[in-house]
């Protein structure tokens, strides 16, 4: 019998043991970046605190928070606390949203980078014989490389089949065998659909855990996985800023375990920036404890989320974070009401008159600004006529106003006429 836990002490620790191991690696980190990062100094003499200052956990709240722009005004090293001769190997996000955010690692870096990914996979039944297809990005992206190497210090059988290429995908699954799918949710929805439409069962394949992350996807979305692939849908969170994914990720009962040995989490309220308690929502804010490259000191993530010490029944006492409602940058006012994607998308796809697949359009209606949604008709629905379609849309419509309490108008378009992703799906198209 294989062991439960990667690694069981500093997955089960307690409480009051985590707290002294963060403490001190909080000390060694913030004196580390002052001593190091000419932009740490400044930003903490600016607000005149010292490395000295750190006592206690709280007193992590004195410290100024980093945002995103202090990396694209540093672009691309420096807030690179090492010099390059001891980086090993630099990521870089996609930058859809500006210039991109840079990831240099130290050897060491990246081999602790490498334990959190394993231990995410391990708790999530992956084994040495384990036949597992990485569908993620292989590049700058740090999904596919992360997840490789989690794989590799398990010992499995990695196959490489990097994102794209949906058809050769599924003929990897039924010829190597593969176990385990690597990718993002929205991708193994776009796999899954394929697969449909090529006639192959992908409940009779050996398939058996996907490993999603890298964008926001739903409870609703995760059933919608499991029931159409036959899979248990596991998840992993991060960021380039961080290390990438390996921040968290769920064990057999869902709940989104941290890595909180190596990364220190907070909430904050994002108007007031003032810490929230447990239980409550927030924005992340994470502080790298053990990096040495370029360890970020309380980065705001802008994902919108909630902390929790939950008494897990996996056994593992690291604590857990909800699912990620959205990025504050996503989230839309309409009407005056504040509006996730991820709130859409729970409400379609409930309905099996559509396809899973969506998007949200913003546009100006006067001076208001006003958003519809797209989504398709299954292809029943869609040969029933316009009537139908129509009545379809209405029902879906009734019950956005009920749960997101706004009017969103609901187009349902042909089938396949929405792109699908074989990344992090774009959900949300700007016309204002
Ligand atoms: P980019 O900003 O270009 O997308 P990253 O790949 O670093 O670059 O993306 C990190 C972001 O992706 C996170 O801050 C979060 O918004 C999103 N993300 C990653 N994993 C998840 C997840 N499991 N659930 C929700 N959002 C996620
Ligand atoms: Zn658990």
């Amino acid at each position: 019998m294989s062991k439960k836990f990667w690694d069981e002490n500093l997955e089960t620790m307690s409480e009051n043991a985590m707290q002294a191991f963060q403490l001190e690696k909080l000390k060694e980190t913030v004196t580390w970046v002052y001593d190091r990062i000419p932009y740490y100094k400044t930003a903490f003499d600016g607000q005149k605190v010292k490395p000295s200052d750190l006592q206690k956990l709280d007193d992590l709240a004195k410290f100024p928070f980093t945002v995103k722009t202090a990396l694209r005004d540093n672009y691309p090293f420096g807030l690179c606390a090492v010099p390059m001769s001891e980086v090993v190997r630099v990521h870089a996000s996609s930058g859809t949203t500006g210039k991109p955010i840079t990831g240099p690692y130290t050897a060491e870096d990246l081999d602790q980078w490498t334990e959190c990914m394993a231990r995410g996979l391990w708790a999530q039944e992956v084994r040495t014989d384990t036949v597992l297809q990485n569908a993620y990005g292989m590049g700058l992206f740090t999904g596919g490389l992360g997840f490789l190497q989690g794989a590799m210090r398990i010992g499995c059988a990695v196959v490489p089949s990097g994102a794209g290429m949906t058809e050769r995908q599924i003929l990897l699954i039924q010829d190597f065998g593969a176990d385990a799918l690597c990718c993002t949710p929205s991708y193994c929805l776009t796999i899954i659909e394929a697969a449909e439409r090529m006639g192959v069962d992908l409940k009779k394949t050996k398939l058996r855990t996907g490993h999603f992350g890298a964008e926001p996807w739903t409870v609703e979305m995760r059933n919608e996985i499991e029931a159409r692939g036959g899979i248990h849908a596991y998840e992993h969170y991060g960021l380039t800023e961080l290390m990438g994914p390996g921040v968290s990720f769920t064990c057999e009962y869902y709940n989104i375990h941290i890595n909180e040995d190596h990364v220190y989490p907070e909430i904050v309220d994002p108007e007031t920036l003032q810490p929230v308690a447990l239980g409550e929502e927030g924005e992340l804010i994470f502080t790298a404890l053990q990096r040495r490259a370029m360890p970020m000191i309380r980065y705001r993530t802008r994902d919108i989320c909630t902390l929790r010490r939950v008494k897990c029944d996996c056994g593992r006492t690291l604590i857990t974070m909800d699912k990620i409602l959205g990025r504050s940058d996503d989230m839309m006012i309409i009407s005056g009401v504040n509006v996730f994607p991820s709130q859409v998308e729970s409400v379609l796809v409930e309905f099996a008159e559509v396809e899973p697949i969506y998007q949200i359009r913003l546009y100006k209606k006067g001076h208001i600004d006003a958003i519809m949604v797209e989504t398709e008709a299954r292809k029943a629905i869609y040969e029933a006529g316009p009537e139908k379609i129509e009545e379809v849309a209405k029902k879906i419509s009734a019950k956005m106003q009920q749960v997101i309490g706004i009017n969103v108008p609901v187009k349902i378009v042909s089938p396949d006429s929405i792109e699908r992703s074989i990344g992090k799906a774009k959900r949300v198209i700007d016309q204002r």
